[in-house]
């Protein structure tokens, strides 16, 4: 089967990437192939099991018609500027029925700095089941077309198996392409980053504003939907935030257990930066960044340019809160509630007493007994199921599209990664099917919904770099 690759970002000037072909590696052996993602891209998966597809997507054969490179960004990580990162383990194949086929920890690139551009394996197992997770709550985001086994070792604090990641993306583009170009002046490259970030993402979109505009938008109601599953990515610098709105980058993040506003994972976030509620507020933060470098492509006049960039990034804080109360008033089953009181003593009440975030919510259209088992004290939650019960029908059937009953908790991933360096990937696929219908009740995985006991929290997570 010859794979229908087009090169559209292989098209663009020469200062966008840098050609590189990926590293071969020894004995590489599949883990998992996405079948349904593979047909939904017009490939055979039957391709991607036989012995050339493994060569693809192992990085041992280039396939016919690709182009493959990395991608030039810069960052702001954690709030420092880094005028030029690109991709430093990843290489982009080319386009398939207009989507980027990413192959992940694939060997360096002439962006590796000091790095060794390989994966561990638990990063590509986590970035597998997460990603796809999310796909399955219908959460904007990047997908997983494949993970091998790369039969080799990767250094890390101690050798470890090492992995290689299919990613499948809308497209790559970051907030950190436009830095890139904006820190180097580079006018010409910006215009045409506006033009191919417009075309792929925005067809309406006619010029650079309405670029900053569309990004705003899906940006404040994705962080939104991240906030309603309790979501913490963890990592939230600039090259990690795409132009296309959807999540990207799955190296710490983690879901919440017990609720607490403040909560993060990440090790190398020490000063929560990227905690919970920050989130809003950092994604805004990232859009600034995004408008300054965009501020040519916006208007000659450099102050007329500020104004207009203000307007739209102004208006990012009233398009969040709009998306986050719809989809909390989902959660507590009035899909036409406009009190945030409602919402917000609820989940003041959750983190008083750490209650956990998503048995909460999922136990809310389950009764009152369930919902009240939540909570140490539960004279307070009885107080609210009152106020809640006076205002209004809750319609159980929204909350159970809303509430996922199963997400990826970290003790199960930890778990999936141990079973996994161990060579045993039954405990990832077991995983991965359960979280395949989060929406669904699926009684025969009820542990897969337990909150973790005090020994199996999980207090943090690595990038896995
Ligand atoms: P991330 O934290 O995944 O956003 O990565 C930040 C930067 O480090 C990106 O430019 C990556 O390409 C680069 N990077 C991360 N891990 C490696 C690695 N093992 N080898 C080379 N570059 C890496
Ligand atoms: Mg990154």
């Amino acid at each position: 089967m010859k794979l229908p690759f087009q090169n559209t970002y292989a098209n663009l000037p020469a200062s966008f990437f840098e050609s590189v072909h990926p590293t071969p590696v020894i004995q590489p052996s599949i883990i998992t192939v996405n079948e349904e993602l593979a047909r939904e891209l017009g490939i055979d998966p039957d391709f991607l099991h036989s012995e050339e597809g493994l060569a693809i997507l192992s990085g041992n054969a280039i396939p016919d018609g690709a182009e493959p490179l990395a991608m030039a960004y810069a960052s702001h990580q954690f709030a420092h500027f880094v005028p030029q990162l690109g991709d430093g383990r990843a290489i982009l194949l080319g386009e398939i029925s207009g989507k980027d086929i990413q192959l992940k920890g694939a060997g360096p690139t002439p962006y590796s700095r000091r790095g060794d551009g390989r994966s561990a394996l638990g990063p590509v197992l986590r970035e597998y089941l997460v990603s796809e997770a999310m796909s399955a709550m219908g959460i904007p985001t990047t997908r997983a077309l494949a993970a091998i086994s790369s039969g080799e070792l990767v250094l890390r604090e101690k050798p470890e198996k090492g992995g290689i990641f299919t990613r499948v993306a809308s497209s790559h583009l970051r907030i950190g392409t436009a830095q890139f170009f904006a820190a180097r002046g580079d006018l010409e490259s910006l215009r045409a980053l506006v033009d191919y970030a417009n075309q792929r993402h925005y067809p309406d979109a006619k010029n650079a504003r309405d670029l900053l505009r569309n990004v705003i938008v899906r940006q404040a109601k994705l962080v939104a939907q991240w906030m309603g599953v309790g979501f913490i990515h963890g990592v939230m610098n600039t090259d990690n935030m795409s132009l296309s709105g959807e999540t990207i980058d799955y190296g710490p993040c983690a879901f919440m257990d017990r609720f607490n506003p403040a909560q993060k994972f990440s090790s190398i976030d020490r000063q929560g930066r990227y905690a919970y509620q920050n989130q809003p507020g950092i994604a805004q933060w990232n859009l600034t960044r995004l408008a300054e470098a965009l501020l040519p492509q916006i208007d000659k006049d450099q102050e007329k340019a500020i104004e207009l960039s203000k307007a739209e990034l102004e208006k990012f804080p009233a398009i969040f809160e709009t998306a986050h109360l719809e989809i909390f008033s989902k959660k507590i089953g009035l899909p036409e509630n406009k009190n945030r009181d409602l919402v917000q003593s609820l989940l003041d009440l959750m983190a008083e007493q750490k209650a956990d975030f998503t048995l909460v919510f999922r136990s809310l259209g389950r009764g009152e007994q369930p919902f009240l088992s939540n909570f140490n004290d539960d004279a307070p939650a009885r107080e609210w199921l009152e106020r809640w019960e006076a205002a209004g029908q809750a319609d159980v059937s929204v909350m159970n599209r809303v509430n996922p009953a199963f997400i990826p908790r970290n003790h199960r991933v930890e778990e999936v990664i141990e079973d996994a360096k161990k060579g045993d990937f039954s405990t990832f696929m077991k995983l991965h099917r359960v979280l395949q219908q989060p929406y669904q009740e699926q009684p025969e995985f009820e542990d897969y919904q337990k909150t973790p006991t005090p020994d199996e929290v999980v207090c943090a997570t690595f990038c896995g770099t």
